[in-house]
């Protein structure tokens, strides 16, 4: 398969060109690089319609079956890996290792889905009757994705959605659809037509979906603007939504935290893929013991980071995505500057495409905009504490709960102090960690329902009693 021309839409097992075009850009240079179909009005009608026409054979298919086809799906993404791989990088920008990495995480998430099924619930009545509570599916549901970690967040919903027995129609984000695409035409080979549908369109089509009477369930990944517009577009035929959103995690470095040893970690939790990732490590408070240490540690250790084109031997992080992204980070460090806070600027960057140097800012207040926003690049607000109580009451002064962390050598008083975070996840001496089998949940404004778990596999199912005479 020829994955550098042809991008077109799986619909129905068919390929669809379509007639109108979005232009696809390389982030490392923003030179168009590719095309990929713009979604008409009649082409989605046609995607949920081949969706809700393989519905009923795909409900019924044994879920022994459906479980294989998923594991075969993992095999055949795994063995186009480095394909994948490459042409992620040119679309996303990260480096091919982390890119090859990526496609990696969703061949794992397949099959782990491949190898989990929903519970039944018996009750006995006690008084003659028994209660069998299965799940059953939804029906087509209509899949949303972002940019930033494109493919495996697409196959966090294809894998639970197919599994559950619902067909799906996924639109990757306009900024990286390519690598989505050609899945759509590598698995085209594995589903039965219509199972899986991937469509790809400009600004429209998100609403478009979204206000679609086809659907009876959006699964959305994106920011929390753009989520609470779903949820009210949903709400008009009460499709049920999983809302996966934005976050400003923050970490807590207590004073016993060893420096050398968790430094290079706290700085992979901040900036891998140029820290545009939801669970990024965005506010990083760090006890006044350690605080001027930890700080010329991080900053060592952005220096020596080299920010580039993916593509190139030895490039550690990749431009920003967009250049819409890209300017709204620009703007954030231009005010945090014009404020007056400390910038601490990590290794120069190239001048063509869309690159931000790691920036550290130096304890800037905490009502700053730098420390309040989402930035999604690579800026890390560092914030001096020494009381414990105050820290926790400042991690949790946000609309945001996505994820936190804690880093000490006492996990036992580490463990205390995660208990008191307002967040879906914690980690102790770590970052960045999610499983398969473990939910995933935005509290507060990060979301609204799970992914991943047997949770995440039930968001996509309905459950249903059945009452029957206990056997005499
Ligand atoms: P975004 O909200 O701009 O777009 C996400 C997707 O929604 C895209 O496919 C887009 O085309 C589509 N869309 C845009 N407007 C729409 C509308 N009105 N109705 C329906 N769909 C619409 O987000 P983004 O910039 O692509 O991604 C970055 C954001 O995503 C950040 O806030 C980040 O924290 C968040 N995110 C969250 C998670 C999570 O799991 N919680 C994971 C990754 C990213």
């Amino acid at each position: 398969m020829d994955f550098d021309s042809a991008y077109r839409m799986t619909i129905g097992g068919e390929l669809i060109e379509s007639d109108r075009r979005i232009q696809v850009i390389n982030p490392a240079n923003g030179q168009v690089f590719a095309e990929a179909p713009n979604c008409s009005v009649a082409e989605l009608d046609r995607a949920v319609s081949e969706a809700r026409s393989a519905f009923p054979a795909w409900r019924n298919t044994p879920i022994s079956e459906r479980q294989r086809l998923i594991a075969a799906a993992a095999d055949l993404l795994e063995a186009h890996a480095a394909d994948l791989g490459r042409l992620f990088t040119r679309e996303q920008g990260r480096p091919v290792e982390g890119a090859i990495a990526e496609v990696g995480i969703g061949v794992a998430w397949l099959r782990a889905y491949a190898a989990m099924q929903p519970p039944v619930h018996r009750v006995d009545s006690g008084d003659g009757q028994i209660i069998e509570t299965r799940y059953v599916p939804l029906g087509v549901v209509g899949a949303i994705s972002p940019w930033n970690f494109p493919v495996n967040l697409s196959i966090w919903k294809i894998a639970p959605a197919l599994l559950a027995g619902n067909t799906i129609v996924l639109k990757p984000s306009p900024f990286a659809p390519l690598c989505m695409l050609k899945i759509g035409e590598l698995l085209n080979s594995v589903f039965p037509p219509g199972v899986l549908n991937i469509i790809t369109g400009d600004d429209d089509l998100g609403p478009l979906m979204t206000a679609h009477h086809g659907f009876a369930k959006i699964s959305f990944t994106g920011s929390t603007a753009t989520g609470k517009k779903v949820m009210e577009a949903a709400s008009k035929d009460l499709k049920r939504v999983t809302l996966e959103l934005g976050g400003n995690d923050a970490a807590i470095v207590l004073p016993d935290a060893d420096v050398d040893e968790v430094a290079a970690r706290i700085f992979y939790g901040a900036f891998f893929n140029s820290a545009q990732i939801c669970i990024a490590t965005k506010r990083l408070y760090i006890h006044e013991d350690i605080y001027d240490r930890m700080r010329d540690k991080l900053l060592e250790i952005a220096r020596a980071t080299k920010v580039g084109d993916g593509s190139e031997q030895g490039t550690d992080l990749g431009p920003i995505q967009n250049r819409r992204q890209f300017e709204r980070v620009t703007e954030l460090i231009e005010d945090a500057r014009a404020s007056g806070l400390v910038l601490l600027e990590g290794s120069a960057v190239p001048q063509q495409g869309y690159f931000v140097p790691v920036t550290l800012v130096d304890n800037p207040p905490e009502n700053s905009r730098v420390v309040r926003e989402e930035a999604f690049g690579p800026v890390l607000p560092l914030l001096r504490f020494s009381d414990i109580e105050d820290v926790i009451a400042r991690a949790n002064d946000s609309e945001y709960g996505l994820a936190g962390a804690v880093w000490s050598s006492d996990i036992e008083k580490a463990k205390d102090v995660a208990r008191h975070l307002e967040t879906g996840t914690v980690w102790i001496n770590s970052n960045l960690m999610l499983r398969p089998d473990v939910p995933f949940a935005g509290h507060k404004q990060s979301g609204f329902g799970v992914e991943n778990g047997i949770e995440g596999l039930l968001e996509y199912m309905a459950p249903q009693a059945v009452y029957f005479p206990a056997p005499q």
